[in-house]
């Protein structure tokens, strides 16, 4: 999708949006062009125990933690969420959700469907979306093409796939990620209709009321 932003009025307040689905998917593609796409929306740098892959960067993709150091802040309630995720531990961090939406911009956070659930029963507002693969096969293609993963790790990934998939039902949104374009167009589509409800525009609503 071609987003036009030449007269994008940005929403008076930022929204938060949650995506998951299963491993290889393309949750990080869609994500990644939604950032560049969409004005005002930040990524949620989540914290992670699992190793460096090659190409990531600390602070950027993640904050790489040791075991020990996640558990502390566990301990410190520092994460908004937090889950075991194919046997690393992966969480976001509260106090940069809170600074974000509070200086207006919206928030994007990549978690897996555990991580969804306990976003959804803290009753943070938010709007949640759930990316699928065309199957299983092409899931599985996808995994071993990305070329970052061991696999033993691909293969973990892909047993636990159904797993994450039956949480569907509870997202607010669907994209079946097969063709590519068509994908971040739906993806991006659902992030920009939940930026420009009324309630986030009252100001220009206002502006043009009969005195
Ligand atoms: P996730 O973040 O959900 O684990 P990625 O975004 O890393 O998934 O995507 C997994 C792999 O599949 C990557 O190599 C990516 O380039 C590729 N990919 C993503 N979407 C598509 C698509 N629609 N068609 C073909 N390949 C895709
Ligand atoms: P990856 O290791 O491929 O980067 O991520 C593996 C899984 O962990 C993905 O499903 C991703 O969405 C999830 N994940 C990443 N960050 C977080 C997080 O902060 N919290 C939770 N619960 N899951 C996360």
């Amino acid at each position: 999708m071609t987003l036009h932003t030449t007269s994008w009025t940005p929403p008076e307040q930022g929204a938060l949006f949650v995506v998951a689905g299963a491993s290889g998917t393309g949750k990080t593609t869609l994500v990644k062009e939604a950032l560049d796409a969409i004005p005002g929306l930040k990524f949620s740098v989540s914290a992670t125990t699992r190793p460096i892959r090659p190409g990531e960067k600390d602070g950027t993709d993640y904050w790489f933690l040791t075991r020990d150091a996640f558990t502390t802040r566990v301990e410190n309630g520092d994460f908004l969420e937090w889950a075991e995720v194919y046997g690393n531990l992966y969480g976001t961090l509260r106090a940069p959700v809170q600074q974000t939406l509070g200086a207006g911009f919206s928030i994007l956070l990549d978690i897996d469907t555990q991580g969804a659930e306990q976003v959804r029963q803290s009753g943070i507002a938010h709007t949640s979306v759930f990316v699928l693969p065309p199957d299983l096969q092409t899931l599985s293609r996808r995994l071993s093409s990305r070329g970052t993963d061991e696999k033993a790790v691909i293969d973990r990934r892909l047993r636990e796939a159904h797993e994450q998939i039956s949480a569907a039902g509870t997202f607010d949104c669907i994209v079946v990620n097969d063709d590519l374009d068509s994908a971040h167009d739906q993806f991006q589509a659902i992030i920009v209709a939940e930026l420009l409800r009324t309630n986030r525009h009252s100001r220009l609503v206002g502006q043009f009321r009969a005195r």
